[in-house]
């Protein structure tokens, strides 16, 4: 890592404009890319945090056509419902723009325009559904149909939600369309792809430069995708919404870019929008085209490949043959983890969470910011309880750090006028208990390395040694005997108040602010720091001297969490998981209801046949496929089977299994299948292989 970079540029994954963020989402991105970038501000850095909404691709004209308005209007919903969501938690962007503004449109065409002027798009011709009732091409998710490897009948055109495979339309068994249910055909058009392994070599070498400073997750999704080979990727559509692609003449007609290609380059539009709004419109160059510049994706670990491989692999296109205006790669791109909620995935189709919005309606930002910075997926998935967040508002926002301030603050009003009464010595700071060159360190770096859970708790261990330096301290005991100790003893506390105010502003900045206003500062705190006349190292020394005055008021910084403040929402939980149950057992049942009758000819159309497994192997970039190979009688035959996550290749050689033998054959993920083997889903979700014991039976037909 060059640690001489003089600026840096945050980037925060895009929320998708087509619901409210969850806790999830806050926990995985926006909250820690704050928190670190409010530290890097109390550095005095020159730092800046841009971010916005991504308004394009298909499932926004989903909600839009279900809810019967335009996809404009669902962007303009959730826009504004989330830059509110986050203005109230304290998100402090310098920056939130949208991926539907002119701003962007132009940005995204003209790397659009200079990639395919230099000849590096490929240009595919290829077979797609359209849907000729209503005249429009279908893409992956306006395609329904039955799962061909679990026979779900409403699997996704690009994902079956039952078990999981990816798809694509074409491999469903009777495609549907989701706009008029009725069957698809296909039909020729010409899309643009970007040609990902063109960069494989590039990409290497960039990954390859960050081992040791990137985090284990991002290493090792992106060497998965580098080790099987980058293939080319689709960047157009079939689509009305979105940013049309910029190539003249009827070619390009109905086109839009694919909303990954267009949705990353938002980071670039956003740092241009905010330079014009700084009055220097070139300014954003400074930050993406200088080697000075320190770039810092943060994202969650579902968008890693769009950050390490992708985006960085458009950024190579537009260099390619520049001798300026060259735009840096990240240096960074920090992926924490999932947050679940009560020991469950966050499920947006499945409603099965907590929107950020609805949290703040009942319960302040600065509680739920500790909260998550205490639970921060870093590197392995946490969870996030409402038991918990009881337990740490109260035991520690209230009870520890809470308790101590207002306990200084009063005491110092009551007994001392609110004027600090002693001038603290280097000798008295050591009082505490507090090693304090030694906990800053530890505080820096956890900052600077992304650990912001460690951040956190370390930060939690200067408050509680300064609650017990005042309780074992006494000074109202003390006054009545020895005025001076009780003086000295307030006037640290009172010292490490702002300490404390200071430490914690990048968690949970609106306590600071509250604590630095009773301790007589009529400038906020943020202002302070914008204005530079308060810094994070200020923290480590006693500022406030003999003879400062307070503001003369206090007030209870964290009302404590009642059982009875949590009840409606551990209620609404049981809710949520009897109605996520419910939906999993109606599926279940689904499966359990007896199929329409058919006639004992229909029966005898279908070949059950014995085979035998001789060959198995996975198949490349799916997690549940596996290949088989088969020996039915003199005949051999290739069948892909969806069992990967039940059973490994090797355990399966031997095995004699029951194949539909003649079911026409069809391709599953570019590799055909011929036939189908038969299996049992347990309770637990794993696959049972039907199998047939006894010698002398392959071949044979099943009766
Ligand atoms: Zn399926």
């Amino acid at each position: 890592m060059n640690s001489n970079f003089s600026r840096t540029l945050v980037t925060t994954a895009l929320p998708y404009a087509n619901g409210p963020v969850h806790l999830g989402h806050l926990a995985g991105v926006y909250l820690p890319a704050d928190i670190y970038v409010r530290f890097k501000r109390m550095k005095g850095e020159n730092i800046i945090h841009v971010g916005g909404s991504d308004e394009h691709g298909v499932p926004i004209t989903i909600t839009a056509d279900r809810e019967g308005i335009t996809p404009r209007d669902v962007v303009d919903r959730y826009h504004r419902q989330n830059m509110d969501a986050f203005e109230r938690c304290g998100i402090s962007f310098d920056y939130y723009g949208r991926t539907s503004s002119k701003v962007h449109f132009d940005t995204a065409q003209e790397f659009f325009r200079d990639i395919n002027g230099k000849g590096i798009f490929v240009k595919k011709k290829e077979s797609h559904f359209f849907d000729p009732e209503t005249k429009r091409f279908l893409s992956d998710r306006y395609v329904t149909g039955t799962c061909p490897v679990c026979n779900y009948p409403e699997a996704n055109g690009d994902q079956c939600e039952a078990c999981g495979t990816h798809l694509s339309p074409r491999e469903l068994i009777n495609p549907k369309s989701k706009l008029s249910d009725e069957s698809p055909e296909l039909r020729e058009t010409l899309h643009w792809y970007f040609p990902l392994g063109r960069f494989q070599d590039r990409l290497e070498n960039y990954v390859d430069s960050h081992v040791g400073d990137w985090r284990a997750n991002v290493l090792n999704y992106t060497g998965t995708w580098l080790k099987q080979g980058l293939n080319d990727r689709a960047i157009t559509r079939d689509l009305h919404w979105g940013i049309p692609v910029p190539v003249e003449g009827d070619e390009a007609k109905g086109k839009v870019l694919y909303v990954w290609f267009d949705a990353v380059l938002g980071y670039i539009s956003f740092t241009r929008e905010w330079a014009e709004k700084q009055g220097a419109p070139d300014l954003w160059r400074e930050y993406w085209q200088s080697s000075d510049c320190r770039i810092v994706n943060f994202i969650g670990k579902d968008n890693v490949v769009f950050h390490t491989l992708m985006f960085p692999a458009i950024l190579m296109a537009w260099n390619e043959g520049r001798t300026s205006g060259i735009y840096s790669l990240a240096d960074n791109v920090p992926a924490s983890e999932f947050m679940n909620f009560e020991g469950r995935k966050f499920s947006k189709s499945r409603n099965y969470a907590v929107y950020l919005g609805e949290f703040l309606d009942k319960f302040p930002a600065d509680t739920l910011r500790y909260s998550i910075a205490m639970n921060y997926p870093e590197n392995k998935d946490s969870d996030f309880s409402w038991f918990d967040f009881q337990n740490r508002t109260n035991g520690e926002l209230a009870d520890t750090l809470g308790n101590f301030i207002k306990r200084s603050v009063d005491f110092t009003n009551a007994k001392f006028e609110g004027e600090i009464p002693y001038e603290c010595t280097e000798e008295d700071w050591a009082a505490p208990g507090i090693d304090w060159t030694a906990s800053f360190e530890k505080l820096d770096q956890a900052y600077e390395q992304f650990h912001f859970r460690e951040a956190a708790a370390l930060t939690m261990q200067i408050a509680r040694s300064a609650n017990r330096f005042l309780t074992e301290s006494e000074p109202w005991k003390v006054l009545k005997t020895d005025r001076q100790a009780a003086a000295r003893a307030v006037a640290l506390s009172v010292n490490l108040c702002y300490t404390l105010a200071l430490a914690w502003y990048p968690v949970i900045p609106h306590t600071s602010n509250r604590i630095y206003a009773m301790l007589g500062f009529e400038e906020s705190l943020d202002d302070a720091i914008k204005n530079g006349t308060v810094s994070w190292n200020m923290a480590r020394f006693p500022q406030l001297h003999k003879g400062h005055k307070l503001c003369r008021k206090s007030e209870i910084l964290f009302a404590k969490i009642e059982d009875g403040d949590i009840a409606p929402e551990l209620e609404k939980i049981e809710r949520l998981l009897e109605e996520v149950k419910r939906k999993e057992e109606e599926e279940a049942n689904e499966e359990t209801e007896v199929r329409p009758e058919i006639s004992f000819d229909d029966f005898l159309k279908v070949d059950l046949r014995v085979a035998t497994v001789i060959a198995c192997e996975k198949v490349k970039k799916t997690d549940k496929l596996l290949k088989l190979r088969l020996k039915v009688g003199s005949e051999s035959r290739q069948v892909l089977a969806g069992i990967a996550q039940s059973y490994s290749p090797d355990s399966i050689i031997g095995k004699n299994v029951i194949l539909v033998a003649n079911l026409a054959e069809r391709k599953i993920r570019g590799e055909l299948s011929q036939g189908m083997i038969l299996a049992v889903e347990g309770n637990d979700g794993m696959l049972n292989l039907v199998e047939v014991s006894g010698s002398g039976v392959n071949g044979k037909n099943v009766q």
